[in-house]
């Protein structure tokens, strides 16, 4: 039993990130708001992707530096002989085949060797790694699964795994499938379902398999925030009677806005941001589509297009996920003059410094591919989004903004361009014309994104919703690591599950 007054170490909190950019840095983000709460945080993970995320995590020690809370440390460990991988490739980023991608979900890092040795209050597990579930209960250690998503696609997921559709759907690629029991009527195309149980039976599995394990974990923890999604937050917790902590927007802790999330930051940032001062307020459209979605050279030449017809100034990141193809593969006619006049446009090859971006006044639009750390930054930013979602969960995070939220106009208005066809330009500047123009539409969207951006502000600041949420999650762990101490004390040896 604790003595009165009796000192309580801090908890400890290991956090196990997939091995991409779009779930390290969140990770890193959510040490750096845990430890700023007085928690130690230990991050595990591979020499390649402990580079992404140090500068982050450094930033944020340096700013608790005196402050007595526990700096942020990050174990990094060998990345494991998977085989077939060249030496080097640890991240989502360097994977070139599906073969690899799923090979990748095995990448057991000696995680329950940190476990035995270290022995922390709970992990924050990455939901892909699904099998740090058993290890996690093994060894008596809660286990908080994250999968980087909003909770509505978090819902989609489940209401896809629990209610398959698609068996009863008809085998039309175009034919819309509903996705049953939601807050609001969600439905895709047959083509855009993330997974086809008839066609993937091993993805089907794969999900299922993490499902689960987020079911018999403790808990779950969101970078999403109460007032973004209420109604998602009411189904997941008492539709579906799972435990949730929303404790975002994660990217407002971080103290590292300009080369969090990279090592190697574009040359073209600073000039970037200097071009930027040159512009009026809320007059240029920023593009990126993250980190893993790449663009065709007949996509980048209507995108190319629908920029120049549109009429706004913009600045457009060529990441590395698109091959640097040769100009002449996409550049349309006209381009190359436009970008010479340096007013129209500026190109960002590399990793752009996207936190300044959006927070710089100047920007007033954000041309996504709705990834959802995007999507949130954008939200957080008050910047209004052109949404062009090509896979996965980011088809839901386009609902969220556009059909719920009311914070962005889709560029493809629904249609499945991902699997045949190229959006064409036209259609490209007509959706940032619809967004940035002077229009009542225009006028709701911003108004929109102002209310959501300080609502997230809010969100987690002292007393905020996700403030509170991660104050009632140190309680529990807190309270959990007391009753186990007692009872181990009182020789009753209980071990509790994860
Ligand atoms: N990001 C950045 N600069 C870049 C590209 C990406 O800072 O040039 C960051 C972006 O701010 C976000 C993350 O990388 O935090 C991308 O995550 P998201 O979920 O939006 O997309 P993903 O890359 O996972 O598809």
């Amino acid at each position: 039993m604790a003595v009165k007054g009796e000192q309580q170490p801090p908890l400890h909190i290991l956090f196990f990130p997939f091995l991409a950019p779009g779930h390290l840095i969140p990770i890193a983000d959510m040490a750096a708001l845990f430890a700023a709460r007085g928690i130690r945080c230990t991050i595990l993970t591979t020499t390649v992707n402990a580079a992404i995320i140090r500068s982050t995590v450094d930033h944020a020690n340096d700013a608790s530096h005196g402050t007595g809370c526990p700096a942020i440390n990050i174990s990094v460990v060998p990345f494991p002989d998977i085989g077939g991988l060249p030496p080097g490739v640890e991240n989502g980023m360097a994977l070139k085949s599906d073969v690899d991608r799923e090979r990748f979900f095995e990448a057991a890092q000696p995680f329950e060797r940190f476990l035995v040795d270290n022995c922390p209050d709970a992990v924050v597990s990455d939901s892909f790694w699904h099998w740090s579930a058993d290890a996690a209960a093994e060894h008596g250690v809660p286990r908080l699964a994250f999968l980087g998503t909003s909770m509505l696609a978090r819902s989609c997921t489940e209401s896809m795994l629990r209610n398959n559709p698609l068996e009863a759907a008809p085998d039309d690629l175009d034919a819309l499938v509903l996705l049953p029991g939601l807050p609001h009527r969600v439905q895709l195309r047959r083509s855009q379902m993330m997974i086809d149980p008839a066609k993937r039976p091993d993805h089907w599995a794969l999900f299922q398999s993490i499902n689960a394990a987020d079911q018999r974990s403790f808990g779950e923890v969101f970078n999403s925030f109460h007032a973004l999604e209420p109604d998602y937050v009411e189904h997941y917790q008492r539709a579906l009677g799972r435990r949730a902590w929303l404790v975002g927007p994660v990217a407002l802790a971080s103290k590292d806005m300009a080369g969090r999330g990279t090592d190697a930051l574009s040359p073209d940032a600073n000039s970037c941001l200097r071009w930027l001062d040159t512009k009026p307020a809320g007059s240029v459209v920023y593009v990126s589509f993250g980190t893993l979605t790449s663009s065709s050279p007949a996509e980048m030449r209507e995108l190319a297009r629908g920029l120049a017809l549109s009429g706004v100034d913009f600045v457009w990141v060529i990441g590395a996920a698109t091959p640097a193809p040769d100009s002449s593969e996409w550049m349309p006619g006209g381009f190359a003059e436009l970008m010479a006049r340096g007013d129209r446009g500026f190109i960002i090859r590399g990793w752009a410094p996207q936190l300044l971006i959006l927070d710089h006044p100047a920007v007033g639009g954000f041309l996504t591919h709705c990834g959802w750390n995007s999507t949130l930054e954008a939200v957080s930013a008050g910047v209004p989004m052109v949404t062009w979602p090509r896979y996965a969960d980011q088809l839901h995070n386009e609902q969220l903004a556009v059909e719920v939220l009311r914070v962005g106009v889709s560029v493809t208005g629904g249609k499945d361009y991902a699997s045949s066809g190229v959006v064409m330009g036209e259609a490209i500047a007509e959706s940032i014309v619809r967004l940035m123009g002077n229009s009542d539409e225009g006028d709701a969207i911003r108004e929109k994104a102002r209310e959501l951006c300080m609502k997230a502000r809010c969100a987690v600041e002292n007393g905020g919703s996700s403030y509170n949420d991660v104050g009632s999650l140190m309680d529990e762990l807190m309270a959990r690591r007391t009753a186990y101490r007692n009872a181990v004390k009182v020789g009753e040896g209980i071990r509790p599950t994860g």
